[in-house]
């Protein structure tokens, strides 16, 4: 009773996604992190192949041209996408697989999977996030105020969202995510399967 399943999470930069995210990978090994390909530049901590691809604009725009891409989006002036290759086999073996990318990419991924879920992390307040954004000391002045600008419009478009996961603390945020996961890992058409089974006796 372990179908597999498209789940996409955003929220506003800061918002604790990236550590949530981690938690639930240590959980359980049928969670499959999709990494994406950017063209931003990588930050002091930050690895090629286990926080993004990071690419120039032009290899990026060659990933778009030769439709490499599910999905991809402009932010802050810098190009994201979802590479297509790990999504559906992931799936197909029962896999849980998890998208971490802002708002307009997962709206378009929601009309391409209508079956995938999104679920969006908040803070308990804005000053919070304004306060762990710059506490984590990896972005510009530049950089956080266009964040924070992007976060306001973001929020304007939770109610599209199918959950909603209040990082108050990181365990309780994981265990949130963990709850609504399994919750529609059991829904009935998920697992038509395992339902002829029964309706077949
Ligand atoms: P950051 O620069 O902080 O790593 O990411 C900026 C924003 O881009 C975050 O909201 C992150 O979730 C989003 N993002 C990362 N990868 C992708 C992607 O492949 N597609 C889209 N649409 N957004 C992404």
């Amino acid at each position: 009773m372990n179908p597999g399943l498209l789940v996409v999470v955003s929220g506003p930069a800061g918002v604790g996604k990236g550590t949530i995210v981690r938690k639930m990978m240590e959980n359980d090994p049928k969670f499959v992190y999709s990494i994406s390909a950017t063209s931003r530049l990588p930050r002091a901590t930050e690895t090629e192949g286990r926080n993004y691809y990071f690419k120039t604009r032009e290899q990026f725009e060659e990933m778009i041209k030769n439709e490499e891409l599910i999905e991809w989006v402009e932010y802050c002036g810098n190009y994201y996408g979802t590479p297509r290759s790990l999504v559906c086999s992931e799936i197909e073996k029962g896999n849980v697989v998890i998208l971490e990318i802002e708002v307009d990419g997962a709206l378009n991924v929601k009309r391409m999977f209508p079956d995938c879920i999104l679920c969006f992390i908040i803070p308990p307040d804005f000053s919070e996030l304004e306060k762990r954004l710059r506490g984590r000391g990896t972005d510009t002045e530049e950089s956080i105020t266009k964040r924070l600008s992007r976060a306001k419009e973001e929020f304007k478009l939770i109610k599209e969202y199918d959950y909603l996961i209040l990082n108050d603390s990181i365990e309780n945020a994981a265990q949130r995510f963990f709850s609504i996961v399994q919750a529609e890992q059991m829904r009935t058409n998920r697992n038509k399967e395992l339902i002829n089974k029964f309706e077949n006796i």
